[in-house]
Order: C-alpha cells, then sequence, then structure tokens
C-alpha cells in the first residue's frame, strides 16, 4: 500500500461512503427550467409511515429544494416520495417542478 492510500485511509476511518446512503433525483422548475439535484439522504430523511401497525409499512419523504437563484426564480418545489421497506422508492410526486429522468 502506497503513502497516500495510507492517508486517505486515515481521513476516512469508517471506510468509503456506501453508494447507497443518498439518492440523487434531478428535477426541473416549472418556472425557470433550471436543473436542480435533490439529495436524499436514505438514513434519516424518510420517516417510517406506521399505518396504524408496530411496524413501519413504509417510509415517506417530503423535501423541498429551490434553484441556485441564478435565474431570479424562487420557486419552491415539493417532492414527497414513497419508500418500501426495504428503502427502494416507490412512489414519487412533485409539485412546482417535473422530474427529469436519468439518461
Ligand atoms: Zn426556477
Amino acid at each position: 500500500m502506497n503513502f497516500l492510500k495510507q492517508l486517505a485511509r486515515l481521513f476516512t476511518p469508517s471506510g468509503p461512503p456506501r453508494a447507497d446512503d443518498a439518492l440523487w433525483l434531478t428535477v426541473e422548475c416549472n418556472r425557470c427550467h433550471e436543473q436542480i439535484k435533490a439529495r436524499i439522504d436514505m438514513r434519516n430523511d424518510p420517516s417510517p409511515d406506521y399505518d396504524g401497525g408496530e411496524f413501519a409499512s413504509a417510509y415517506t419523504c417530503r423535501k423541498v429544494v429551490m434553484g441556485s437563484g441564478q435565474n431570479r426564480c424562487f420557486q419552491q418545489i415539493e417532492l414527497l416520495l414513497t419508500f418500501n421497506t426495504k428503502r427502494q422508492l416507490t412512489e414519487k410526486t412533485i409539485t412546482g417542478g417535473k422530474f427529469v429522468e436519468e439518461v
């Protein structure tokens, strides 16, 4: 192992961040058409939806994103996401913008 790798390991005691910890969604503002990346922290953002039971049947997440302001647009885009118990995205709705499908 070379020196740089050792150094990198020193500063990342828990190892590299796991790819599934964050979900990135690209949305487009309805007003100025700016594309904005929304980051969903899969460990903290989704809240359990107990639906009357003892265990969570699903997880929901509400996220509000805004553009950079470079277009003098301060439209708020609200995302409502639903995940199953495996934290897989099952439903997504948006107001103020639209989802941009990743190519
Ligand atoms: Zn906008």
